[in-house]
């Protein structure tokens, strides 16, 4: 396993992504922007709980699965001082934020 890049030029779309979920975790009464409560990590898109194990490598910006040989990048982006989003993408959009995806 490689360790995921930290994206510091975000897309706009990463941008916009990032802030839905900044608002959906202020909406659960956590603080992305604490300097003193714990960090935050979550995903990108939707929750952990969701069951699907093909959803460890499903786009976040497409939605199509890539099945292991055909290459995913999986990035963090920091969008608040106390939050990191896991974030997967597929060899199309992983090269959109300027990262390769690996196979
Ligand atoms: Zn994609």
């Amino acid at each position: 396993m490689t360790a995921a890049t930290v994206l510091r030029e975000p897309s706009a779309w990463l941008r916009a992504a990032g802030a839905a979920q900044v608002c959906r975790i202020r909406r659960m009464g956590l603080d992305p922007d604490s300097t003193t409560g714990p960090a935050l990590l979550a995903p990108l898109v939707g929750t952990l709980s969701n069951p699907d194990p093909q959803d460890d490598r499903r786009c976040d910006r497409c939605s199509r699965y890539c099945p292991p040989g055909e290459g995913y990048a999986v990035m963090l982006y920091r969008p608040t001082l106390a939050l990191a989003l896991i974030v997967g993408l597929c060899p199309v959009h992983a090269a959109v934020e300027g990262v390769s995806a690996d196979v």
